[in-house]
């Protein structure tokens, strides 16, 4: 037991000699870019590890460990020879490519290895995240290129004109997909606004022999609507620019010309169809009008629609509603919903083309399932978004990356946990941070976020947004990652997800959810004489959402969420790898570092925890060890080192009890105690050494031995064995930390300078913790 008051007084001493150890750390400015693995970091702080990344950023190094994870600097300007094919070559070739310089191409090669040995799980994925103009895109095409590179075989050339070579086709689908599914923003000129998973078939000598496509949730809305200052999907500009480019991917593909022309009128259309405005009729009871500017455009967007143009600005105007099998009802719109009908239209048609050409393009690149055995996986998802006004689309990629987090959390300790397991030890864990709260929250059964969504579509009767505010507060206000600003006056609710808070406006939410699009829309686009057009919608059941059987709505949460079940099944399936992209300046200006941008990132992608997990797991390593002349020596440091190796591993609060109370007050008085008379080193594994050592800067070991002679011959003796040759090694995961030095001292003591454990610090850091923290035990028990 010790008081609530001493609790406090003792970590305001931690606090005070983190940040005496945060100093000194810094102080050594010219070392720090030297860190390629943050575990390195010794303490690990938000600074420390800012610190570290800003001086590699300095020095143009860009690629940095940080434990199991890669953190990827945008560089926002090429660099010369980083990707270049001899760079490719040097990982794909290395011994062992975890000694070279950190790079994306270690992930790669990884990956490739472990297919390779075939150890399982066999199949890979590696996990791109970060948030809008971080480099995901483009780290996703470094990743191919390399796998086009490393595993392409010349014996798969084929002779055929039109189609090229599996890798050429590969890599041709992401001009494609990015003409058609990335935009400017204001973030990222190049912004994928949707996620996607590449599957690259490798064969039984893993040669690259097909790939599939798996995209996520396309942000369809920006097709009809832009925020200020964004553009439209890249496409609609390539008239001018990259025309080529994407047009020559299409042909290597199998686009013909033919298809080609169907798509571009298609797209031509659309954007006719957005400079259609209407105007209210003078007679109310008549459909609304069209401005007179906007007749041309309607004829003209109807002529390359190829339908009939009296019937499009019907059903623009005019809702039918079914009264009995065979009767119909004819209802003017009002003049918002003319608008919103205009903008459906654009949007079911340019998703379906967006569907249309993902299934072409995995047609052209998936081989055989009877020639491919295993894969390895690309995830390039959209990172964790906040905006000023955030919606039912915020919603569901914070959501995905939630699942993300979960998945990366309960994978990485799994691995730290096997590799323990291996090693015979004990162990034990610092808390971390559990996001399932917040996951239930989101997607409980039947109580979450987003059954009472979908529930509310279908009720399909007005959506009041207060009054589905007032049901979340009664069905969900005991969920700690939920709350609301009383102050707001916005219909709203703020999820404290792992990377932040968010509020999300309820307004707009449930329409969103439902997504409907007017059968009148769908009997239309059936009725094109482009070919193409025809056939997206020519399965489609034009009623199937709305009217007939309200329960058969399928909503766009429900649709994510399995596509996402889905997703997270395949990633269970396979070994991940991960790499954290970051943005160091939001203007996307080369070799600027933000440091409060940057920061943001890493505590948005939890990546100080990660390195606080990774540090702290297993601080000290001891390779075998041989016996020596100095066996008494050697044994009293087996024993001291066991007993570190125990205490490190110890949660540190419980350390905090274990201490003897009468060693307490001396190690604060003195920063060093003298475990004198040790005749029995099973006696020193009791010590809670561990914290004693962090504590304490010096520790003092009194030999049982006898004179000094034997003393030095026994520090000669370690010198040689225990630390030059290896024979008995005290490895650590933070390079420096563990043993500093061990000096003689006078009347046959030895003086053991031990740098402080970053374990002592586990518990401080991140600073945003949360009520609802469960120890990682309980994660891994609940997701293995
Ligand atoms: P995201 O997909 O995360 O939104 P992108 O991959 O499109 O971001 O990267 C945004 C921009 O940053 C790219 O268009 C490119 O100009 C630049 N960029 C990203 N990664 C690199 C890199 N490794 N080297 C050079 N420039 C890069």
């Amino acid at each position: 037991w010790s008081s609530p008051l001493s609790g406090l007084a003792h970590r305001k001493s931690l606090n005070d000699s983190l940040e005496g150890e945060v100093k000194a750390f810094l102080l050594d400015e010219g070392q720090l870019h030297t860190y390629d693995d943050l575990t390195k970091v010794n303490p690990v702080t938000p600074t420390t590890v800012l610190k570290c990344l800003q001086a590699r950023y300095r020095a143009k190094v860009f690629y940095t460990h940080a434990g199991c994870t890669l953190v990827a600097l945008n560089p926002f300007q090429p660099v010369p020879d980083l990707y270049s094919l001899d760079v490719m070559k040097e990982y794909h070739c290395a011994p062992q490519p975890q000694e070279s310089k950190p790079h994306i191409f270690i992930v790669a090669e990884e990956a490739y290895r472990n297919v390779q040995g075939q150890v399982e799980p066999v199949n890979q994925s590696l996990v791109v995240s970060g948030e809008s103009g971080a480099g995901k895109t483009w780290t996703s095409r470094c990743l191919m290129k390399y796998y086009a590179t490393v595993a392409a075989s010349s014996s798969l050339m084929k002779s055929q004109d039109t189609v090229e070579r599996i890798e050429k086709r590969v890599l041709d689908s992401n001009p494609i997909m990015e003409a058609f599914g990335n935009a400017c923003t204001l973030r990222n000129s190049n912004s994928s606004r949707f996620g996607k998973y590449i599957q690259l078939q490798l064969n039984r000598s893993q040669l690259l022999v097909g790939a599939s496509v798996q995209t996520y949730l396309l942000e369809k809305t920006r097709v009809a609507g832009q925020p200020a200052n964004e553009r439209n999907f890249h496409i609609f500009y390539q008239a001018k620019d990259c025309f080529d480019e994407t047009v020559e991917a299409m042909v290597h593909l199998g686009i013909n010309a033919e298809k080609q022309g169907h798509i571009f009128r298609i797209l031509a259309g659309l954007l006719q169809l957005g400079n259609v405005t209407f105007c209210s009729a003078m007679d109310e009871s008549q459909p609304c009008d069209l401005e007179e500017k906007s007749k041309d455009f309607m004829h003209r967007c109807a002529s390359l629609l190829c339908v009939p143009v009296e019937e499009l600005q019907t059903c623009l105007r005019v809702q039918t509603l079914r009264a009995g099998k065979q009767s119909a009802l004819f209802k003017p719109c009002s003049l918002a919903d003319c608008s919103v009908r205009r903008d459906c239209l654009a949007k079911v048609i340019y998703a379906q083309l967006f569907e249309w050409l993902v299934t072409f393009i995995n047609d052209s690149i998936c081989a055989d399932h009877s020639t491919w055995c295993n894969f390895i996986g690309l995830l390039d998802v959209y990172g964790f978004e906040c905006f000023q006004v955030n919606n039912l689309e915020q919603l569901c990629i914070n959501y995905a990356n939630e699942k993300l987090q979960q998945h990366f959390v309960a994978h990485y300790l799994k691995a730290q946990q096997e590799e323990y397991v291996s090693e015979g030890l004990e162990w034990s864990f610092v808390k971390y941070q559990d996001n399932q709260g917040c996951l239930d929250l989101i997607e409980g059964i039947p109580t979450g976020v987003f059954s009472l969504l979908n529930e509310e579509c279908l009720l399909n009767r007005a959506s009041d947004a207060k009054q589905f505010r007032v049901r979340l507060e009664k069905e969900l206000s005991d969920n700690g990652s939920m709350s609301w600003d009383k102050f707001s006056k916005q219909p709203h609710f703020t999820v404290a997800h792992y990377a932040g808070k968010v509020s999300y406006q309820i307004e707009g939410m449930m329409e969103k959810n439902k997504d409907p699009v007017p059968p009148e829309l769908i009997h239309l686009l059936q009725k094109s004489e482009n070919p193409l057009l025809h056939q997206l919608f020519a399965d489609r059941d034009p009623v199937g959402q709305g009217t007939r059987g309200l329960r058969q709505v399928v909503t766009v949460v429900s649709k994510f969420k399995n596509s996402l079940e889905n997703l997270m099944k395949i990633l269970h399936s396979t070994t991940p790898h991960y790499t954290r992209c970051i943005k160091p300046n939001t203007d996307c200006r080369p070799l600027t570092f933000k440091k409060e941008e940057v920061i943001m990132q890493l505590e948005a992608c939890g990546i100080v925890e990660t390195i606080h997990i990774s540090a702290a797991g297993f601080p000290i390593r001891k390779s075998w060890y041989r016996s020596c002349d100095c066996t008494d020596f050697v044994f009293v440091l087996q024993a001291l080192m066991d007993s570190l190796a125990e205490a490190e591993l110890d949660d540190a609060e419980d350390l905090q009890e274990a201490m003897p109370t009468e060693l307490d007050p001396i190690l604060r008085a003195r920063g060093s105690v003298q475990l004198s008379s040790i005749q029995d080193p099973v006696m020193v594994r009791g010590w809670p050494m561990g914290l004693a050592l962090a504590s304490a800067p010096t520790i003092t070991v009194s030999m049982t031995a006898t004179g000094f002679q034997k003393m030095m011959s026994v520090m000669a003796c370690l010198n040689e064995h225990c630390f030059r040759s290896g024979d008995y090694k005290v490895e650590t995961n933070q390079f420096k930390q563990g043993v500093a030095s061990i000096r003689a001292q006078p009347r046959g003591s030895i003086k053991l300078h031990y740098q402080r454990s970053p374990l002592l610090y586990a518990d401080l850091h991140p600073d945003h913790k949360r009520d609802g923290v469960t120890g990682l035990n309980q994660i891994l028990l609940e997701s293995t």
